[in-house]
């Protein structure tokens, strides 16, 4: 079997053309324009990267977008004070503050002076629980994506076995959470997992979110299974440079599986696309008006 490419690309272009659609309504109907604010804390090169990224896609929806870049040696009162001043004006409707921070501020004090209903990552205590209980909150992105593209692909979900290989936070505990939702019967795998390739072999949905370079091989795939491939990581080519990879080795899994996410293209573009939803979303739920449907879990 030669596995469908699920193009995550084309996918993310479909959502961020729906956010667009949502915006201009919220604008002619209402006068109201989405804002978004992003704070980048020092100079990391990746984060600097993804900060332009989501400005320039934010501008491109019709959306206000606020960049505010601070010095790596801010004291966590006034990245706090920055934070209550967002929280309180009333053109922002989502806050994001790029993660990692530096060493010397308490990310999970900053993620929780976020005004929950603005917290467009969903990273926030009151989110994480609002998620775990099925009740309305703002869904962090990664996973997010993930969940569109299944759906999209698969219609329901329901009844289905669901791997997902990782636990974090922001990617593998909220992935389960959102299959759970959708009625899968999921199994969370992680470095302490038993006989990972016997798991993943159960799966009709295999999420990979390690952080390891094609990490999963295809002998441990389930015939006809959908892979969602989450990593991202830069390995070195034989012929010197570096490229893309994520943590299943496409070619053997892509061989094996029913449909499958590429590395790059497939899981990274939605990130953003997602964030703009969610910042849609934010907007509608605090003016009291209908959400965009489609657009969150
Ligand atoms: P993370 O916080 O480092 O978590 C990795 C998880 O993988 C941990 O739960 C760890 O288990 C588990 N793990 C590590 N080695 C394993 C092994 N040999 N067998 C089974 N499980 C293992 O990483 P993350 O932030 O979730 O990110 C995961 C990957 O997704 C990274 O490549 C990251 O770059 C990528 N990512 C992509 C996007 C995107 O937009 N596409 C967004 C976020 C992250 P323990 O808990 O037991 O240590």
């Amino acid at each position: 079997m030669t596995a469908t490419v699920i193009d995550g690309k084309a996918f993310a272009a479909k959502v961020r053309g729906l956010v667009g659609e949502g915006v201009a309504k919220l604008k002619a109907d209402h006068g109201i324009t989405p804002g978004l604010a992003v704070v980048l804390v020092g100079e990391d090169p990746a984060s600097q990267v993804y900060v332009r990224s989501k400005g320039k896609m934010t501008v491109e929806v019709g959306m206000h977008s606020i960049e505010h870049k601070l010095d790596v040696a801010t004291s966590e009162a006034d990245l706090l004070a920055l934070i209550d001043q967002l929280n309180n004006d009333p053109a922002i409707h989502g806050i994001l503050v790029q993660l990692p921070l530096p060493d010397h501020l308490d990310s999970d004090l900053v993620i929780n002076s976020i005004d929950p209903a603005k917290d467009v990552d969903g990273f926030h205590i009151s989110n994480v629980g609002l998620l775990g209980t099925g009740q309305k909150s703002m869904v962090p992105c990664t996973p997010l994506g993930c969940l569109m593209m299944l759906r999209d692909y698969h219609g329901s979900l329901s009844g289905m076995n669901a791997v997902v290989i990782g636990r974090s936070n922001i990617v593998g505990k909220p992935m389960a959470q959102l299959l759970l939702g959708d009625s899968c019967t999921v199994t969370i795998a992680h470095s302490r997992t038993k006989d990972l390739p016997h798991v993943v072999r159960q799966a009709d949905i295999v999420v990979a979110a390690v952080g390891r370079p094609q990490m999963v091989p295809g002998d441990w795939i389930k015939p006809g299974a959908t892979v969602i491939d989450v990593g991202i990581n830069r390995i070195e080519k034989p012929d010197g440079g570096t490229r893309l990879v994520g943590d299943v080795d496409y070619d053997s899994c892509a061989a094996v599986a029913g449909a499958i996410t590429p590395v790059p293209g497939g899981v990274g573009p939605m990130t953003i696309a997602c964030l703009l939803a969610n910042t849609l979303t934010a907007c509608c739920r605090a003016n009291g008006l209908p959400e965009p449907e489609g657009l969150t879990a």
